[in-house]
């Protein structure tokens, strides 16, 4: 069992839809997934039809053994959901003093080859668990002009919990999100990103598409949503890379 995180400091940079549809993605290419939502704000739970759960992964925070038990199905096969619900927002406070309380969870999970970790956008406690339990990280970048700066924080971030919490910790890659082809800035800052840190980007570009902003309203991943969209085809071949990178960690 590998687990990813997907986590970026910042907020509305595609975190949330990268993990839905990047999880569905490898659960209908036969993977058994685990997503784990890790945001208080729970959008990786409603979007994926849950949203009514009253007990999910703070629970099993505290009792890691139970986990099973909270564990809910999605109806894509294979994908399975740990939730958010909103007792995890006061998680951070316990958190703060216990950067391995989801170390020792995911030491209770079993059954799944891939845990994707859906992380909230902030590098308080409940990002540094994801930091500290994940084997490895996915970094989803909006193409804008701060972007660069915001990574290099990031990256800087990753070594110290390599130095400390968790020294088996990777980045799996830098994923581009919400790209729009037509303007320069895009493809200025594209290219500064794949200069700077080379292979450790993707190849897969998530373009900017109305379909993806659209799917987590009707509870569904963008494989089952819209299947022939351009989001649905860059988050299929993303998984595809990210499968590669997985077996290669
Ligand atoms: P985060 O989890 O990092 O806060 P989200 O995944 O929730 O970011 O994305 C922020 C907003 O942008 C959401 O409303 C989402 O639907 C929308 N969005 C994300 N990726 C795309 C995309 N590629 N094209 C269009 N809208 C997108
Ligand atoms: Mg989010």
């Amino acid at each position: 069992m590998k687990t990813i995180g997907v986590v970026n400091q910042k907020g509305g940079v595609g975190k949330t839809t990268t993990a839905i549809n990047l999880a569905a993605y490898l659960a209908a290419g036969g993977r058994r997934v685990l997503l784990l939502d890790m945001d208080p704000q729970g959008n990786a739970t409603s979007g994926l039809g849950l949203r009514g759960a009253t007990e999910g992964l703070y629970e099993a925070l505290g009792e890691p053994g139970r986990v099973a038990e909270w564990t809910c199905t999605t109806d894509q096969a294979g994908l399975d959901v740990l939730p958010a619900t909103p007792d995890l927002a006061g998680a951070g406070v316990e958190l703060a003093e216990d950067p391995d309380a989801l170390t020792r969870l995911l030491a209770s999970v079993k059954g799944y080859d891939l845990v994707l970790i859906d992380a909230p956008p902030s590098l308080g406690p409940l990002t540094v668990n994801v930091l500290a339990a994940a084997d490895a990280l996915l970094i989803p970048l909006q193409a804008e002009y701060y972007a660069l700066e915001g990574l290099a924080g990031m990256m800087e971030t990753v070594e110290r919990i390599q130095g400390g919490l968790n020294p088996r910790l990777k980045v799996l890659g830098v994923a581009l999100t919400m790209f729009d082809g037509r303007t320069n800035l895009a493809q200025e800052v594209e290219t500064m990103v794949r200069q700077h840190f080379g292979e450790l980007v993707f190849w897969s570009v998530i373009p900017r598409n109305v379909k993806l902003s659209e799917a987590p309203s009707f509870a569904k991943p963008i494989n089952a949503f819209a299947p022939l969209s351009s989001g649905a085809a860059a988050y299929k071949r993303l998984a595809e890379e990210v499968m590669q990178r997985v077996e290669k960690i």
